[in-house]
This record gives structure tokens, C-alpha cells and sequence, in this order.
């Protein structure tokens, strides 16, 4: 069942890894079937070594459809976020240290560059701390996500979402990246922002991004 959809969790997991937004077992993955089962990573397990049958298939009440492991222990959150966000398909935690580091300093992560705005469509806000495992991480979540596809979760890590899993996978990796880049900024001075015009632009700009999604309009490349 769903062996397609089990790979692309995988691969995703693996690309997690590669760009160093997790170690070893940390995080999970999660996405929701147009039939409304979701598939969750198994808790615990190196992502290189998954096999689609490692992956469960659950319903949102929790209980298991399909598979043999147990699942993320964050699975009671991720079901919270599938319940309450209805427009989403994709859930995906990550521990990634720049990103995460942002969040022990500030209270947003502000758009200042455009992979930020590209990646989780807005400014990023940081929850109050709650513990992995509890359901506060979903609810957390849905409470500070917005219009964003991001959310720094205080002293643990980042959730991102996505219509897709490409999309919740972009939010996480762009913005992994644009947290390295901030944090080298403020190391060595005041910070340039973006203005809100440049970044809606922006955000409006990657709707075009990719194969099959259309040639961007020009009146929309003008200088703001
Ligand atoms: P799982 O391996 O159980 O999904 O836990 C990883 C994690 O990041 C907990 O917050
Ligand atoms: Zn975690």
C-alpha cells in the first residue's frame, strides 16, 4: 500500500541528512493520501536504512492501518496538525542547527532573503518551548505557522509544511540555508532587510518555480 508515496518519504528523509538538518535518527516525516490515510516514519530508525514497509500507514485517530513498527513519537502532534490544517499533506520535523539556533536568540525569523521567502512564504515564527513527544509540538505548531510553511519549535527544532512533501522538504532545506546566511550577517553587523513589497514578490515569484508551473509573468520581475 502506498509504496510509491513510503519511497518518497524516504528519499526526502535521506536529503534531510545530506544537508545536515538531521542526525542519525532525529526528526520525521509524515504525509497525508488524497484517500485521507497518513504514512509516518518509524520512530527511531536511520532513514538510509528504511525500507518502504518501515513506514506506517495510520489513521488520524492514530491507529495503525499498516506495518509492524512502532511509530514517531511524535505522531500524536503530526496527527494534530493533519486534523486541524485540512489544506496541508505534508509534515516534516527536523533538528536543524542554524534554523534552531535562530530560535534561541529571537521570536521570528524574519524574511530577509529570498529562499526564506521562497521556501516558507513568510517570516518564521518561534514557539514557546514543548516537549518531543508531546502533542503541544502539533498544537504549537498550528498556532504559530500562519500563512508560513515553517515554525522554529524553541530549543528542539523546525516543523515544515507543505501541500506536497517537495514542498514541505524545500521549506526546510532553503530555509536551513538562509539561517546560515543570517547568522553569519549578525555576526559581522546590523542587518539589510527586505521590504515587505520585495518580499511578496518573491514569495508570488516561486509560485512559477520548477517544471510545469508556468513561465512567470513579467509586469511581476519589475524592480519593487
Ligand atoms: P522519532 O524518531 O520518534 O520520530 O523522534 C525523533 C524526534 O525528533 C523527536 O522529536
Ligand atoms: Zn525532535
Amino acid at each position: 500500500m502506498f509504496e510509491k508515496e513510503k519511497l518518497e518519504i524516504i528519499k526526502a528523509g535521506i536529503n534531510l541528512d545530506k544537508y545536515g538538518l538531521i542526525a542519525l535518527s532525529g526528526g520525521n516525516l509524515s504525509s497525508r493520501m488524497p484517500s485521507g490515510e497518513i504514512l509516518v516514519t518509524p520512530s527511531g530508525m536511520i532513514y538510509d536504512d528504511m525500507v518502504p514497509d518501515d513506514i506506517l500507514v495510520m489513521d488520524l485517530e492514530g491507529n495503525i492501518i499498516e506495518g509492524i513498527r512502532k511509530p514517531s513519537s511524535d505522531t500524536e502532534a503530526i496527527l494534530y496538525v493533519f486534523e486541524k490544517r485540512e489544506d496541508l499533506n505534508a509534515v516534516i520535523h527536523t533538528h536543524q542547527p542554524y534554523a534552531t539556533a535562530i530560535g534561541l536568540v529571537c521570536d521570528e525569523f524574519k524574511v530577509n532573503l529570498t529562499t526564506l521567502a521562497n521556501s516558507a512564504a513568510g517570516n518564521v515564527k518561534v514557539s514557546p518551548y514543548s516537549s518531543p513527544g508531546s502533542i503541544e509540538m502539533g498544537i504549537d505548531t498550528v498556532n504559530y505557522l500562519g500563512d508560513s510553511l515553517a515554525v522554529i519549535l524553541a530549543h528542539h527544532g523546525v516543523m515544515t509544511v507543505g501541500t506536497s512533501m517537495k514542498q514541505a522538504l524545500y521549506a526546510a532545506i532553503y530555509m536551513e540555508e538562509a539561517a546560515k546566511c543570517y547568522i553569519s550577517a549578525r555576526s559581522i553587523g546590523d542587518m539589510k532587510e527586505m521590504t515587505e513589497a520585495q518580499v511578496d514578490q518573491a514569495i508570488e515569484i516561486f509560485k512559477y518555480y520548477g517544471q510545469g508551473n508556468g513561465t512567470i509573468p513579467k509586469e511581476l520581475l519589475k524592480k519593487v
